[in-house]
């Protein structure tokens, strides 16, 4: 194999990385959670993405979307702390004493999208940007270039053609480790590029290969549960690159688990979570 280094993280290594509850905690040491996930027509992403975190361990989600986004949300997280965007003013509802931010999944390409992941990439916050957010990136690479905060890219193989141009999705396909590490090197941040072995890059650093995937989670959806899931580990103080690496761990360990190898879809593994946590140790 050529390029970078490549490390394979075992499940010890990802026992240690995993954020824990301690006596001194309390939900916002566990780390907030802002989420720009979900809108009218995706609100099935805001649920599972919210999903993920709550599952992974946040200690607490802040959602804001549209008044129907919000209701499908705490009808089936009512622990998720949401509250409507004024469309006429949608970054008055930024939450604050946030953590970290997860920007992207169904959210959409229109101009208040855009508006409200510029006004995300202006904060010191750890950011992770996914599908959408990837989109709006690869329009205006400066987004992310221009950041010195910890920043995550969690494209699938599409989304990363997309950041490097004049690169098509087979060409991603064939050299996934060398293209994450080019996405990695041009945009200055790390980046999971999901997929058959799903590989985590960052500027030098060894490269992460994910031991647990599995083409049971090659479903729709399952891209947004991993958004929460490293969001949740992202506010809980963990390195974007570590919370990456540990969030794809779960995440394939919870869809082998999920069904016992029979075919998962993505809110299955909202239940097969805490056990491939449990597993982890
Ligand atoms: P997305 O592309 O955002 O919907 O995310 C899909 C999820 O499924 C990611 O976690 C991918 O790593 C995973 N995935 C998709 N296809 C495969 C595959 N062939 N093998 C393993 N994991 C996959
Ligand atoms: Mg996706």
């Amino acid at each position: 194999l050529s390029g970078p280094s490549l490390e394979c993280p075992q499940s010890g290594d990802v026992a240690r990385l995993l954020p824990r509850p301690t006596g001194e905690s309390d939900k916002y040491r566990r780390g907030v959670l802002a989420m720009a996930v979900g809108s009218d027509r995706y609100r099935g992403a805001a649920v599972l993405a919210v999903g993920g975190a709550l599952r992974a361990g946040v200690g607490m989600v802040r959602y804001a979307g549209s008044e129907g986004v919000v209701g499908e949300v705490l009808s089936r997280w009512p622990e998720a702390v949401a509250s409507v965007l004024d469309p006429m003013d949608p970054l008055a509802a930024l939450p604050r004493r946030v953590a970290a931010w997860v920007v992207g999944p169904g959210r959409g390409l229109h101009p208040m999208a855009r508006a409200e992941l510029e006004a995300v990439v202006e904060t010191e916050l750890p950011v992770l940007l996914d599908a959408d957010a990837v989109t709006l990136v690869s329009k205006k690479p400066e987004l992310v270039r221009e950041r010195s905060a910890p920043t995550l890219l969690t494209p699938h193989a599409g989304e990363l053609a997309r950041l490097l141009p004049g690169t098509e999705r087979t060409d991603v396909e064939g050299g996934r480790l060398s293209y994450a590490s080019r996405a990695a090197d041009e945009y200055g941040c790390t980046v999971l590029l999901k997929g058959s072995t799903t590989v985590v890059a960052e500027p030098g650093r060894p490269a992460v290969a994910n031991p647990t995937g599995s083409p049971l989670l090659a479903t729709a959806g399952t891209g947004d549960v991993l958004a929460g899931v490293i969001g949740s580990f992202m506010a809980a103080g963990l390195a974007p690159r570590e919370a990456a690496a540990a969030g794809a761990y779960v995440h394939g360990l919870a869809a082998r688990l999920a069904r016992d190898g029979a075919p998962v879809s993505a809110s299955d593994l909202f239940d097969a979570l805490p056990a491939a946590l449990a597993e982890v140790g």
